[in-house]
């Protein structure tokens, strides 16, 4: 059985995408079979993982709206090593068409029950909010892993997002949890960093993550090469450290 996890955070900018693209690829690299949703109507996700977005005959788009199955829309992600739910601007107009749509928070969750068998990682890539499209997100997952950059401001947001976890938990999806807290754009050399990232291990214990991903510009180049930078220099720093968290989050999933 696949293990679906969506990487969300209602701030734009913290590295959701960053994760995801990283993340699929560093577990299709330790073996895994993944497959990438992208929720975000940006489509970075999509371009990140090589694939055009402006030129997508179909995408998730016409998956939520019922006009496609899953396995019509998905893409295989050659380079990376991954499939993929391709997305673009298509999906910026779902959100008001689904309004008229029965059981329109699981549109998602029930079309990956058909490809269940083929995966052993599903990864969600969400959207900077917390709508429609993000709940589809919630609705499918069995958890949630949250990036934040380790500044001032980041645990001011992460309050709202813990309640809205808490009450999709409580009303539609009992399989959701927090998975955990992944520190992202990390500097080391930053007091406030190392302060921040204690206050987190404090707070929230075996709920943050043992990987950290440091600040790291071949993380950030990589997508205009089309590539995800596990791929892309694998050697590289940031690589390295989404490399060893795949594989704290394989041993995660092994434990049950
Ligand atoms: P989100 O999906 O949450 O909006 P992104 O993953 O798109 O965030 O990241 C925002 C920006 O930060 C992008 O330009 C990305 O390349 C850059 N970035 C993300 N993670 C890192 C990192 N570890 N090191 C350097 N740049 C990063
Ligand atoms: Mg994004």
């Amino acid at each position: 059985m696949a293990k679906i996890f969506a990487v969300a955070n209602q701030k734009g900018g913290v590295g959701k995408t960053t994760t995801t693209v990283n993340l699929s690829a560093a577990l299709a690299a330790h073996g895994q079979r993944v497959l990438l949703i992208d929720l975000d109507p940006q489509g970075n996700a999509t371009m990140g993982s090589g694939i055009d977005k402006r030129s997508l005959p179909v995408s998730v788009y016409h998956q939520l709206v019922g006009l496609k199955s899953l396995a019509e829309v998905r893409t295989r992600a050659e380079a990376a090593g991954y499939d993929v739910l391709p997305s673009n601007r298509d999906l910026a107009g779902a959100e008001v068409e689904m309004v008229d749509l029965e059981n329109r928070e699981n549109r998602l969750r029930d079309a990956l029950r058909e490809v269940d068998a083929d995966y052993d990682f599903v990864l969600i890539d969400c959207p900077p909010s917390l709508s429609m499209l993000t709940l589809n997100g919630l609705c499918a997952a069995h958890g949630v892993i949250i990036p934040m950059q380790c500044e001032y401001y980041a645990l001011e947001g992460l309050s709202d997002l813990v309640n809205t976890i808490k009450q999709v938990h409580a009303k539609m999806n009992r399989d959701l949890k927090i998975i955990g807290l992944l520190r992202v754009m990390f500097d080391p050399r930053s007091t406030l960093s190392q302060q921040v990232s204690a206050q987190l291990d404090a707070h929230f214990g075996d709920k943050v993550f043992k990987a950290i991903i440091p600040r790291n510009v071949r993380l950030a180049e990589a997508p205009s090469h089309g590539l995800p930078g596990v791929i892309f220099d694998r050697a590289a720093k940031g690589s390295q450290a989404y490399l060893s968290f795949a594989a704290e989050m394989i041993g995660r999933v092994k434990e049950g």
